[in-house]
C-alpha cells in the first residue's frame, strides 16, 4: 500500500455475493473493511436479497458500506480486490456468479474514467441492490426518479 492521501474521503462500497454462504461472505467482508489501513468503517446498510440482475446464478446478498479513508482511490480498489481474492473470488467469465464482489460506488466527489477504475460507478443508479442499501446510509443520494427506475427489480431486506 503506498502513501495515504492527505485528506480523508468518504467512500461508498457495494458488497455482493451469490455463491456459497453469501450472507457469511458479506458479513466477513464487512469485518475486513473495518480493518482497512488508513481507513475507518463508519457505517453499513442492512443486508438485502436480490435476484441476479445483469448477472447469473443464485440470489445475491447485497449491502453498502461507508468508509472514511486516506487511501487513494486506486489503493482502495486494490485493497478491495485483495479482500475479494481472500474470499476465493474467481472470474471465469463476465457476470459469472461470485463469492464476493466489492465495487467502489463513490469516492468523495471524484470522477475518473479509466479501464481499471470508473468513478462514480457508472451503473449505480440503475440497480435496486445499490439504491436500497445506499439509502440506509445516505438517503439524500437517491431521488424519486431513481426509485422509479428500479421499481421492477425484486429486492427483500434480510433480518438483521
Ligand atoms: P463487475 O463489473 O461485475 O463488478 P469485476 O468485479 O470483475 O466485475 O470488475 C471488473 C473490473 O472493473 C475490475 O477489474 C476493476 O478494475 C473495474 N472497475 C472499474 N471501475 C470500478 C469501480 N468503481 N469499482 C470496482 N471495480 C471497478
Ligand atoms: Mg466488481
Amino acid at each position: 500500500m503506498s502513501i495515504p492521501a492527505r485528506d480523508p474521503v468518504t467512500a461508498y462500497v457495494a458488497l455482493g455475493a451469490n455463491l456459497g454462504d453469501a450472507r457469511h461472505s458479506v458479513l466477513t467482508a464487512l469485518e475486513a473493511l473495518s480493518r482497512l489501513p488508513h481507513s475507518q468503517l463508519t457505517g453499513h446498510s442492512h443486508l438485502y436479497s436480490t435476484a441476479p440482475y445483469e448477472a447469473e446464478g443464485p440470489d445475491f446478498v447485497n449491502a453498502v458500506a461507508r468508509i472514511e479513508t486516506r487511501l487513494t482511490a486506486p489503493d482502495l480498489l486494490a485493497a478491495l480486490q485483495a479482500i475479494e481474492n481472500l474470499a476465493g473470488r474467481q472470474r471465469p467469465y463476465t457476470h459469472a456468479p461470485r463469492t464476493l464482489d466489492l465495487d467502489v460506488l463513490m469516492f468523495g466527489h471524484a470522477t475518473m474514467q479509466s479501464t481499471r477504475l470508473n468513478l462514480p460507478h457508472p451503473r449505480w443508479r440503475e440497480r435496486a441492490f445499490v439504491l436500497w442499501p445506499l439509502a440506509d446510509l445516505a438517503p439524500e443520494w437517491v431521488t424519486g426518479e431513481d426509485w422509479a427506475r428500479v421499481a421492477q427489480q425484486a429486492i427483500t431486506r434480510l433480518p438483521d
